[in-house]
């Protein structure tokens, strides 16, 4: 290495032979495609699933023009400009059981918020606008012709679309598509995905630790990750660094799955088995993405299945997860492009970094008590250190060319949830 190699290797990450994160996103999105297959369910087994098709509404929300409080249906023609007028109060219209009759002028009918107009009304007084005078009221010019009142459709119109195909369905859907009174309707199969971690170092859970072994954590947060995506989870355990072993697995999962994520064994000196079996049972590429953590990459297709080869850190897993693979599964249950959240707050902590790499530092995101959003980081960021995954409540996001955030800089982040 020449002295000034060497000092840009101290002063940067740049690696010219890296692929950027959005070029790894682009080919990897544009190697994936929908798959086939769709089903008819109950609305309430919908919550996450991927609508199938467009849901417009058969009917009136809500159906009739109604009272939005409770109070006196009168005609606007009998609400005096200014002073007083007296109305008779020719019955009662509740939620549920409408008045029969029809208001005549000078008259009113007693409603309960939720009950259908009766005809020849258009207004409701509320009652606290109102004196009553034996069997009549008395009422004043300050209430205006359709006050208080919640005509048909005003929610939702017949024929109206109320959600389009590729909407990941939440609660407010689920209640929307009832009050339609539509009981099943289609959405895309779900995503079969299998998975295994490669390392020789691994054990599950309930084995002992022998000396520098390591439980295997990257398949629980993979678990998680999928199964909040909804996905159909084909757990393969540990597969330990030996050619045959992995081929079987490799071979198991080309039959059963739409998609394959491995992790570990990406690395340079490593990938040998994952070359050749791929070789043989599919294709891959194996990709230096300028980000960190997460570099090394490998994505390909074993048999019909996609693959996805993410590194073996524990943060460099689940970054991977979100930038890459996520997306491509987005695509290939036909769901909605919506875009990650970004949201800019400022930074209270000194963050190291080079340029070079985009890098995704673990963040605490809360508002101070003038109500800005100020984050701070972690602690300390390795890729294994899973404890800062944990502890984060978003990803703090520094640009490629980022050197460094002093505290008091604004910086992007992407919060981990919200409402639904
Ligand atoms: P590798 O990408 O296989 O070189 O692994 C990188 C680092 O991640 C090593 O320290 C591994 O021990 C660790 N690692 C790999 N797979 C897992 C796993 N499934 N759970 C926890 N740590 C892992
Ligand atoms: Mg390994």
């Amino acid at each position: 290495m020449t002295k000034i190699e060497k000092d840009m290797s101290c002063r940067d990450d740049f690696d010219p032979k890296s692929l950027s994160a959005d070029a790894a996103l682009e080919q990897i999105k544009s190697g994936v495609s929908r798959i086939k297959g769709i089903e008819k369910i109950a609305i309430r087994e919908t919550l996450n699933r991927i609508l199938a098709e467009d849901i417009r509404s058969g009917i009136n929300v809500p159906s009739a023009t109604n009272s939005a409080m409770d109070g006196y249906a009168v005609n606007s023609g009998d609400i005096p400009p200014g002073g007083n007028a007296e109305l008779n109060v020719l019955g009662t219209a509740w939620a549920g059981k409408p008045f029969s009759g029809k208001l005549s002028a000078g008259s009113s009918v007693r409603i309960m918020t939720g009950a259908i107009m009766p005809d020849g009304a258009d207004t409701v007084i509320i009652q606290e606008d109102v004196q009553p005078v034996g069997s009549s009221i008395r009422i004043d010019g300050s209430t205006r012709k359709g006050d208080n009142v919640r005509q048909a459709g005003e929610d939702i119109a017949a024929g109206d679309l109320i959600l389009s195909k590729g909407r990941r369905l939440n609660p407010a859907d689920i209640g929307l598509i009832a009050s339609l009174g539509i009981a099943e309707v289609c959405v895309v199969r779900r995503l079969r995905v299998a998975f295994f971690s490669t390392g020789d170092e691994l054990r599950s859970i309930g084995e002992t630790l022998s000396d520098g072994a390591i439980y295997d954590s990257n398949r629980y947060t993979l678990y998680g990750m999928l199964e909040r995506m909804g996905a159909d989870i084909i757990d393969m355990g540990v597969i330990k660094d030996d050619r045959d072993a992995l081929e079987e697995a490799f071979a198991i999962a080309a039959v059963n799955a739409d998609v394959l994520i491995t992790s570990g064994g990406v690395s340079v000196g490593e990938a040998d088995y994952v070359k050749e079996i791929l070789a043989k049972l599919g294709r891959v590429d194996f990709w230096k993405v300028a980000i960190k953590p997460g570099r090394p990459l490998a994505f390909g297709q074993v048999g019909n299945a996609v693959f996805f080869g993410l590194p073996g850190n524990p943060v460099s897993v689940m970054v991977t997860f979100y930038e890459f693979v996520q997306p491509a599964l987005r695509k290939m249950i036909g769901e909605d492009d919506t875009g990650i959240l970004t949201l800019k707050a400022r930074c209270d902590s000194r963050l190291k970094k080079r340029p070079g790499r985009v890098e995704y530092q673990r963040g605490i995101l809360r508002r101070d008590e003038d109500g800005s959003l100020v984050v701070v980081k972690t602690g300390a960021q390795g890729s294994g250190i899973l404890s800062s995954m944990s502890q984060a409540n978003c990803f703090i996001i520094l640009t490629i060319d980022s050197s460094g955030v002093e505290p008091g800089m604004y910086v992007d982040i992407q919060p981990f949830s919200g409402l639904v």
